[in-house]
């Protein structure tokens, strides 16, 4: 058996039109521009790539981004000055701070200043709460690609087997109650738990986070399964530098009914969602509508 290829890429590029779609209207009808606020601080260099992707895609959607880059040395004062001034100001509808921030900085303290309304990455704790609590929120962008990836490919969740490996802030945790939301019966594993690969093989949704390349092979898979892996892992191979997950894919395709490949799987739909919840957060705050399907 040879699974389906669940296609991030492509689905993420149906996410950006269906976003500019709703952008050109909120223009037309409405005279609003979403606005996404981008703050980088320092120079580490996969935070510039993705903080460059993230203000090429808002661009291209038609919304406005603003982009502040801070020096590494940057004192927390002044960063919370500039966050209170994007909560104030109406052109600015999500608010994201690309971690990691300088180990001078308290990462929670800065999250947390951020206008919750605004905070389209999901991470300050209000929304943390609302989402532990099935209330309205801003949801992680990572785990709400993977859930849009699997309403799309599964139709409705209730009731599958789900198991999330990892327990992380930003992926793990919102990940599985996310999962939870759609009423699957939730299984989260991580560094202690006890035959990880039987754990996973029960399996009908397989969510690997786990930080760690390949890790996930063939055997852990229940037949069938659908795979989302959100690993991105930097190796070398053959003397050449590769992007792999945390699944093993060679072993993993010829076990799963559907897996996520990378590249081109769940990377690609994060900064989609990025874009779709920068969209909603700019409908709730001017008391619109929001589009169905882009949020969880
Ligand atoms: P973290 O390092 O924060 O968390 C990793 C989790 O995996 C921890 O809960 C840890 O358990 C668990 N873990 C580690 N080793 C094992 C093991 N041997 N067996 C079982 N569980 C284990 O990672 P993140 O959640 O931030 O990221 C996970 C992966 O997703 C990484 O590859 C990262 O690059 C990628 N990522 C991809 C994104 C995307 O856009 N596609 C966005 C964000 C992350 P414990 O808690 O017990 O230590």
């Amino acid at each position: 058996m040879t699974a389906v290829l669940i296609d991030g890429k492509a689905f993420a590029a149906r996410v950006r039109a269906e976003v500019a779609g709703h952008v050109a209207r909120l223009k037309a009808d409405h005279g609003l521009t979403p606005g996404l606020a981008v703050v980088l601080v320092g120079e580490d260099p996969a935070s510039q790539v993705y903080v460059g992707a993230k203000g090429k895609q808002t661009v291209e959607v038609g919304m406005a981004s603003f982009e502040h880059k801070l020096p590494a040395e940057t004192s927390e004062a002044d960063l919370l000055a500039l966050i209170r001034r994007l909560n104030d100001d109406p052109e600015v509808h999500g608010i994201l701070v690309q971690l990691p921030l300088p180990s001078h900085l308290n990462s929670d303290l800065v999250i947390n200043a951020i206008d919750p309304a605004k905070d389209v990455d999901g991470f300050h704790i209000s929304n943390v709460g609302r989402l532990g609590t099935g209330q309205k929120s801003m949801v992680p962008c990572t785990p709400l690609g993977c859930l849009m990836m699997l309403r799309d490919h599964l139709g409705k969740l209730a009731g599958l087997n789900a198991v999330v490996v990892g327990r992380s802030n930003i992926v793990g945790k919102p990940m599985a109650q996310l999962l939870l939301g759609d009423s699957c019966t939730v299984t989260i594993a991580h560094s202690r738990t006890k035959d990880l690969a039987a754990v996973c093989r029960g399996a009908d949704i397989l969510v690997a986070a786990v930080g760690r390349p390949e890790m996930i092979t063939g055997d852990y898979v229940k037949p069938g399964a659908t795979v989302i892996d959100v690993g991105i892992n930097r190796i070398q191979r053959d003397g050449k530098s590769k992007l792999v997950g945390d699944v093993d894919f060679a072993s993993a395709v010829q076990v799963a009914g559907a897996i996520t490949p990378v590249p081109g799987g769940v990377g690609p739909m994060t900064i989609a969602c990025l874009l779709a919840n920068t969209l909603t957060a700019c409908c709730r705050a001017n008391g619109l509508p929001e589009p169905q399907g882009l949020t969880a």
